[in-house]
């Protein structure tokens, strides 16, 4: 097994170029598929396999219906097209009585792949039947007299990405040597097959050559898996790491804050907030650093429950931070700390990049001496509490609101090693469970999975834009009756290149004609701070009907009168972003409306709006995203996450995320100290 395994290590590391067949231009061209060692081209996946064991005759081709066809080159030539500059390579085949026509239009290097009189096998779909076209098909030569002819006929035949220059015949043929002349394949790291997998060797040999179509799948799955785990090893090993070498200040609190606090709510918790209360409560009270993930929908009470968790570090003598995605935000949160915290006499300070609100009685830097003893403080803030000197003996909990709109929670710089605080990160962003194990894989999981009792229903309606006066008419109603409005437009300001995209700028002085003499206040990412947080408590006290804005009212605004939201070019939006826009509205006890206003006519808009109508539940929707877009949404260009995942499927491998997960968790404690941890 060791030897095997090493022999393995030192034939997977060889470079290409020391097969036969590979010289220095095909290394070139390998290189460029970013295939530089045997081990690479192993791992190549095809894109597809073609069923060559049997072939569609020409004459019985069906139009748009894909198919492989084998037959001889009767003629072939290159037609330039002056006018155009364009060229077209057209190849006649002939398969005894009938001749199909396959074009390719500026490939004029298509024809030193080909002889008149070879045989060649073409696949694609028929562009017409009279006479048999197919334009730009998949073609290769094949000799049957070759002695590795079988490599490329009579099987389910891999076809890879490829790129110009390199044959597939060519690059299946390397990968066909390799794998003649690989060692078998050890199961990596040493660990066995999962039960039910293929082995680790017959993953990598069916990937390119499977016996049948299932094949294909079990192949992909068993490597899938493989890059799942590796992911989740890095984090479990972190999280063990964590949990051995990290201090945490015990934060059991004693109750003696937040029996007052829940009493002055003037609403219950709900169970579901109590029950992840006991969680969290459990975990601050242990001796390893609690890391947790708390989700829950928009509006399902998280921040009370932050709040919290916040007083049983505060009870047990530690500060406490709470970091917020946007200064607007944080503003707004301290505001609501302050109503909450302070007549609990406690301090709540502000640090954002624009404004610092720190506690009055104390410098900057503070010892931990017991002449630096005062009451624990609560600091609301932004990215800027990152750059905070906080006295580490003193913090015992970090909170992290909206964590998908930040960078990877392990970076913050807070929780360092040695004496570490508990974290606590939120999320309204549902996120499709497979993600969330990928990403998340070394948090604890809280959920709160029923909103607060007593609210009014939130309904969801997709119209169209002509129906717009129709729309204003309810808006005003609405206002009439008292309540407030969100009116949500994609862009700032209107331009040319998009027309037909509405802009706030714009459509804010067009609304405020409109619906006069309701006031209307206007929200939008170029307004400074201040200005931001003027406009919000405008509207917050009733003073503002509606706020026309951008998509920054996203997250965290609280107006429980608010009961309409129309969102203009909704199909601008992402889904999970339109679910948190809705988010908005629905917070009291009034039946609310989300008008999602749109006249796009691709098909794919059409469904995610469809979507929105459909299901409230936001992992639903956060799974329909990324299905329908793909994980780019959720990971963001500031998320590291799963950087290429070339065989695990994102929006179907949940069970093999948390085989992995589960798998990898056990690896590393099970040898703690040895060869994984
Ligand atoms: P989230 O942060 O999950 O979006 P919030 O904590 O902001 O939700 O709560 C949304 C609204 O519901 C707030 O107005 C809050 O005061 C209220 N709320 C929270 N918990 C309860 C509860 N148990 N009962 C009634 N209302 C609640
Ligand atoms: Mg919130």
């Amino acid at each position: 097994m060791e030897g095997n395994s090493r022999s393995f290590e030192a034939f997977w590391a060889t470079p290409v170029r020391y097969l036969r067949g590979v010289g220095p231009e095909r290394e070139k061209l390998l290189a460029k598929l970013g295939i530089r060692t045997i081990g690479d081209l192993l791992l190549h996946r095809p894109r597809r396999h073609e069923d060559r064991r049997r072939f569609a005759a020409i004459a019985e081709l069906r139009l748009g219906e894909p198919a492989a066809v084998k037959g001889r080159v009767a003629a072939m030539g290159v037609k330039r097209l002056r006018r155009a500059r364009r060229s077209l390579f057209e190849l006649i085949l002939e398969d005894g009585n009938s001749r199909l026509h396959c074009r390719w239009w500026n490939a004029p290097y298509m024809q030193q792949y080909f002889r008149v009189g070879e045989e060649i096998v073409a696949f694609g779909k028929p562009s017409r039947l009279k006479p048999p076209t197919m334009d730009q098909p998949e073609a290769e030569a094949v000799d049957e007299a070759e002695p590795e002819a079988f490599v490329h006929l009579g099987r389910l035949v891999p076809i890879y990405p490829a790129t110009e220059g390199l044959s597939q015949r060519a690059l299946r043929t390397l990968v066909w040597r390799a794998l003649e002349q690989s060692p078998p394949l050890p199961e990596p790291r040493g660990l066995p097959a999962p039960e039910g997998m293929l082995s680790y060797d017959a993953a990598v040999r069916r990937l390119h050559f499977p016996e049948n179509e299932e094949d294909v799948e079990a192949a992909r799955r068993r490597l899938a898996y493989e890059e799942l785990f590796a992911l989740q090893l890095e984090l479990q090993r972190r999280r063990w790491n964590l949990e051995r070498k990290a201090r945490a200040p015990r934060c059991a609190g004693d109750n003696r804050l937040i029996r007052p606090f829940v009493a002055r709510l003037g609403f219950q918790l709900t169970e579901a907030q109590v029950k992840v209360l006991r969680e969290i409560r459990r975990d601050m009270a242990g001796p390893a650093p609690m890391r947790r993930l708390l989700q829950g929908d928009v509006g399902s009470g998280k921040t009370v429950a932050a709040a919290c968790a916040a007083l049983m570090a505060m009870e047990s003598g530690f500060d406490a931070v709470f970091m917020a995605p946007t200064e607007v935000l944080a503003e707004q949160q301290r505001r609501a700390f302050c109503g909450w915290f302070e007549p609990l006499g406690l301090e709540v300070a502000l640090l954002t990049g624009e404004r610092k609100i720190l506690p009055e009685d104390r410098p900057l830097f503070c010892g931990s001496g017991p002449e630096n003893r005062r009451r624990p403080v609560l600091y609301v803030g932004t990215h800027a509490l990152l750059h905070y000197e906080f006295d580490p003996e003193r913090l015992g909990l970090v909170i992290i609101d909206e964590q998908h709109k930040f960078g990877v929670y392990q970076r913050t710089r807070l929780l360092r090693k040695g004496r570490c605080p508990h974290l606590l990160v939120m999320t309204a962003t549902p996120i499709p469970r497979t993600l969330g194990l990928t990403l998340y894989g070394d948090l604890d999981v809280s959920t709160i999975d029923a909103s607060p009792p007593g609210r009014g229903r939130l309904r969801t309606f997709v119209r169209r834009e002509a129906s717009l006066p129709k729309i204003w008419r309810f808006v005003r109603e609405q206002l009439e009756a008292g309540r407030q409005a969100y009116i949500v437009y994609p862009r700032l300001q209107e331009n040319d290149e998009d027309a037909g995209i509405k802009a706030v700028l714009q459509e804010h002085s067009r609304l405020e004609r409109l619906l006069a003499p309701h006031p209307l206040g206007l929200l939008h990412g170029k307004l400074s701070a201040q200005e931001k947080t003027r406009v919000m408590q405008d509207f917050h006290e009733g003073r503002l009907a509606a706020l026309v804005a951008t998509s920054v009212i996203e997250v965290g605004l609280d107006v429980p009168n608010a009961t309409v939201m129309v969102v203009e070019n909704a199909d601008r939006f992402g889904l999970a972003q339109l679910h948190q826009l809705r988010g908005r509205i629905g917070r009291g006890p009034y039946d609310a409306y989300c008008i999602l206003v749109s006249s796009a006519k691709n098909p794919e808009a059409k469904a995610r709006l469809k979507a929105m109508e459909e299901t409230a539940d936001g992992f639903r929707i956060a799974e329909a995203d990324l299905r329908l877009r793909g994980p780019g949404e959720f990971l963001g260009s500031r998320q590291s996450g799963p950087a290429r995942l070339r065989f695990a499927d994102l929006t179907k491998d949940l069970e093999l995320a948390r085989l992995a997960r589960d798998r990898a968790r056990a690896a590393v404690r099970g040898q703690a100290g040895g060869g994984l941890a």
